[in-house]
């Protein structure tokens, strides 16, 4: 039997999900609420319940609802719905902060109803082929990760300009980032330092750089740009033996390892305008392997059968909620960082 939901803002990731649900049975979206009539409409036209109201919304049959509305209303509305009996599944990002979040946590626990957060982009393709070679072990140990997204459109111009909605890429792309990164190093964050910068819109970050350090050793640098017209590679990875390089959507890039092959320093030397270096010269071809990129294809719908066997009692959460406060604590240690110009340490609750 599928698990009737009910969807809360239904403009553009809400059509997603319901697009998303279609496609699976474990869960059916049966209604859709927006506080905008015509979304509502929206919704009635595709086949699905359109209610007039929160309270209708939250007191039909339904056993689990998905929000999706601009950030600022997703703690309310958690909370409502946690309340009404309804599981929960939340968009990114959780809550505008960790205490936000602790509040609707402090419900659903009281309420004993799941809630989980929509971190879809586990499932990206990119960041599974960066996570099935480190767990494989395909690079050797890695000490220092990369990854950014960069466009050059600058940000909507909707909510996610305006800060009090819970606009800025922070929030946005780099809950993401973060959230990716922090389900690939299984170790605690003990350092975080953020430049957080307004270039194209006043009052919202839409560019950022967030240098993360963890214990066990590893450094990590995720970045958003907005205003970007030479995109660097999406992922690139440094390793004891070796980089991995993803440069796009598209995953394109490539895995080159050293090989036991030695080299003479003397007959590397690179002359440039203004002097000569070995250090920086390129490495001798042969003693570089190039291994290709491991082959992956997640499938984001997988996310919802996993929500849908968690309601049922049948599986344990892939999001979970802990992880989502983890997120949330860094979240806040980045924009204090931006705001007094320090790294913040002592923050992660990492739990093994
Ligand atoms: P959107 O502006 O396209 O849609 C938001 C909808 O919510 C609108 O139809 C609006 O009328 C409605 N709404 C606003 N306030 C409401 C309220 N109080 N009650 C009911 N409806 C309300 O925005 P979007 O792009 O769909 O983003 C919505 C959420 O999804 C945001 O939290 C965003 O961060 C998240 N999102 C996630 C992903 C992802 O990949 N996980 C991608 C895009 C957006």
């Amino acid at each position: 039997m599928s698990i009737k939901a009910a969807i809360i803002g239904f403009g553009g990731m809400g059509s997603f999900h319901a697009q998303q649900i279609k496609q699976i049975n474990s869960i059916e979206i049966t209604g859709v609420y927006d506080i905008n009539p015509q979304k509502v409409q929206e919704g009635v036209k595709k086949g699905y319940k359109g209610y007039s109201t929160l309270e209708e919304c939250l007191s039909d049959d339904t056993e689990l609802v998905i929000i999706a509305t601009p950030n600022n209303f997703h703690k309310e509305l958690s909370i409502e719905a946690l309340r009404a009996g309804k599981h929960v599944i939340c968009e990114k990002p959780v809550m505008m902060n960790a205490k936000e979040l602790e509040e609707v946590l402090e419900v659903s626990k009281q309420e004993k109803k799941i809630f989980t957060v929509h971190q879809n982009r586990r499932w990206d393709k990119d960041f599974r082929i960066v996570k099935e070679a480190l767990d494989r072990k395909l690079i050797g140990k890695p000490f220092y990760i990369e990854s950014r997204v960069q466009g050059s459109r600058g940000i909507p111009g909707d909510w996610r300009c305006v800060r009090e909605a819970g606009g800025g890429m922070l929030l946005d792309w780099g809950v993401h980032l973060l959230d990716q990164l922090l389900w690939l190093v299984d170790s605690p964050v003990t350092e975080v330092y953020a430049h957080l910068l307004s270039v194209k819109f006043e009052g919202v970050d839409d560019n950022f750089k967030v240098l993360l350090k963890f214990e066990n050793g590893l450094s990590a640098l995720i970045e958003v740009d907005t205003y970007t017209f030479i995109p660097l590679p999406r992922w690139h990875i440094s390793t004891d033996s070796g980089t991995l390089v993803i440069n796009d959507w598209e995953c394109s890039g490539k895995i080159l390892k050293a090989n036991l092959v030695e080299f003479k320093w003397e007959e590397g030397i690179v002359h440039t305008s203004a002097g000569p270096t070995k250090t920086m010269a390129p490495r001798p071809v042969e003693t570089i392997d190039e291994l290709p990129l491991p082959q992956m294809e997640p499938d984001c719908k997988d996310y919802y059968d996993n929500v849908a066997k968690a309601v049922k009692g049948e599986g344990e959460l892939i999001v979970t909620p802990a992880q989502a406060m983890r997120v949330m604590r860094i979240i806040d240690a980045i924009f204090e960082s931006a705001k007094c110009g320090e790294c913040i340490k002592g923050v992660d609750i990492y739990e093994t």
